[in-house]
């Protein structure tokens, strides 16, 4: 018999989730469960933090909804400032989801040129293993599985080099690998000529890669040329932003200035849908003097109640230095999952950023995928949830809990992640 709810389609009967509170999730049969992934790479600061819950409370007596055509309020404009204070840029436009977050970043792009008079420049490069969302704009932009299905009607070019996972530099040192990842890039945007809007792309490989970085310079690089090219360079920063690798944007750590950037999952922490397109001064400048024609917009852009919601988790973050303590909490559990892949040989490698981290699972010859989905069920039942990444290039399964998580749920972690691996192995 067919059930209602479609994604379950996919799924065998999942449990059903009642409760959660900072790193736990419960089901409804009582069963406890270590939220190691925060879901998609999305509860950054934990389940069910008091200050998130009375804000969300408050606001939903006051105001839930008003259409930002008609009003603002306050704590959309409080969210807006802090996220500019944050990363240095000059303005945020708020939506509801990563993918609205990457169309935005894509319109905003195109109306950029549009307003100087270069409505030539149509064309997004991304890279060929990436993941931006499942919009039609942001998954054409995909090298994920997913878009094959629509690359029939695919507007954009997922053609450039990422870095990999297991990367073989060969004999070549990683400033000579980047070199090779440049050179194919110039190349890629060459054949473009004046067409080229901006190029896309993840700072950190998250979905499909499975937390692989580029190589050092890589990404610097890649700015130099879109400059060169005259074209915008974006970063989406939906799974990497707010702290999630140790920083409040990834792109920090390499000195890369995007001219815009898309941010998601943690911004809203899970407790609303709620994302946001940060433009620099020269994009906002075009948009703000230019027709008066605002791309990107959503029904629920900026509402009230997600605005608060955001600005409760940006509060939280601030006032319990929660990007600084994950930043110490991701090296404990980096050094675990060292010492477990020291244990075992099916950890193929262990890699990432900050509290985006990730295991290559030795796949035995199964299929792509096969294995890490089988691993992360086997988890669950040791009462551990992990991400795989599935997007058809690698077989890992992605470890990043709330930047919150204590030591001694590290150490609970790392128990379960041990005795599932001793399951895997058989
Ligand atoms: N960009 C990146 C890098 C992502 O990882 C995701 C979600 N996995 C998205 C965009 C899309 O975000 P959402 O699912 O919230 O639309």
């Amino acid at each position: 018999m067919t059930r209602p709810l479609i994604q379950n389609v996919l799924a065998a009967q999942p449990p059903e989730v009642v409760r959660a509170e900072g790193v736990w999730l419960w089901d409804a049969e009582g069963n406890r469960y270590l939220d190691g992934c925060s879901g998609a790479v999305v509860s950054a600061i934990g389940h069910s933090h008091p200050h998130v819950v009375r804000a969300i409370a408050a606001q939903a007596a006051r105001v839930t909804y008003a259409h930002r055509g008609a009003f603002t309020n306050a704590a959309a404009e409080e969210v807006a400032a802090r996220l500019c204070e944050l990363t240095g840029f000059a303005g945020a436009w708020l939506v509801g989801s990563g993918s609205e977050a990457v169309e935005a970043a894509m319109q905003f792009a195109l109306q950029y040129h549009q307003e100087r008079g270069e409505s030539e420049r149509t064309v997004f490069l991304s890279a060929r293993k990436g993941y931006h969302g499942n919009t039609l704009g942001a998954l054409s932009a995909s090298g994920h599985a997913r878009r094959a299905a629509v690359s029939g009607i695919a507007l954009e070019i997922p053609a450039l080099p990422t870095g990999d996972a297991l990367r073989d530099h060969g004999d070549r040192t990683e400033e000579e690998y980047a070199q090779a990842m440049l050179d194919e890039a110039r190349a890629v945007i060459a054949a473009q000529e004046d067409r080229l809007a901006a190029v896309l792309i993840e700072p950190v490989g998250g979905a499909t890669l499975g937390a692989s970085t580029h190589p050092a310079g890589y990404l610097a690089g890649l700015t130099e040329l879109c400059r060169e090219a005259g074209a915008l360079f974006i970063a989406d920063e939906v799974l990497s932003g707010m702290g999630r690798t140790g920083t409040v944007l990834a792109c920090e750590q390499e000195s890369v200035a995007p001219d815009i950037v898309a941010m998601g999952k943690g911004l809203g922490s899970g407790y609303a849908p709620v994302a946001a397109t940060l433009v620099s001064q020269k994009v906002l400048t075009a948009i703000a003097e230019g027709t008066g024609v605002v791309l990107g917009g959503h029904t629920y852009a900026g509402n009230p109640l997600t605005a608060a919601t955001a600005l409760a988790v940006l509060e939280v973050l601030a006032e319990e230095n929660v990007i600084e303590r994950g930043r110490e909490a991701a090296v404990m559990v980096r050094d675990a999952l060292e010492a477990l892949a020291r244990e075992h040989p099916l950890i193929l490698e262990v890699r990432g950023r900050g509290m985006l981290l990730a295991l290559e699972l030795d796949a035995e010859g199964r299929a792509q995928g096969d294995a890490v989905r089988e691993f992360a069920s086997i988890c669950m039942k040791h009462g551990l949830i992990l991400y795989p990444a599935t997007g058809g290039f690698v077989d890992a399964v992605i470890v990043s809990p709330p930047l919150t998580i204590t030591s001694v749920e590290i150490a609970q972690l790392v128990q379960m992640l041990g005795s599932a691996l001793i399951e895997l192995a058989g």
